[in-house]
């Protein structure tokens, strides 16, 4: 992967200029995405996860993720949920895990 550089206008392609530092205009990240998706891979993220190499039959997308440590699972009890590392997401969900409905009736330490 290449370096990127913020330019002074929107990554999107929409001429718009932005702050110093920036790639996107607010939500232009996700209208570009879409505009990729739409443009490579059908308009739907299924069909994008198949085209690069993941899903049925393919490389588990959410395993490679862990294993790359793009992303870090949950791992209590054996808890299967994955989020970006140290990320308030995982520590909010990890913190559910407290005052969760465990069956197993353990108690929290
Ligand atoms: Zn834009
Ligand atoms: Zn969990």
């Amino acid at each position: 992967m290449t370096t990127l550089n913020p330019s002074g206008w929107c990554y999107c392609g929409c001429g718009s200029e932005i702050a110093p530092g920036a790639f996107f205009r607010q939500g232009h990240d996700k209208k570009a995405d879409a505009d990729l998706n739409a443009i490579h891979h059908g308009d739907t993220v299924a069909q994008r996860i198949v085209d690069r190499g993941y899903g049925p039959g393919g490389v588990n997308l959410h395993e490679r993720a862990i294993e790359l440590g793009v992303r870090e699972r949950c791992g209590i009890d054996d808890c299967n949920v994955s989020g970006v590392p140290g990320s308030y997401g995982m520590r909010r969900h990890r913190a559910s895990h407290q005052h969760g409905s465990a069956s197993s009736g353990r108690a929290s330490d």
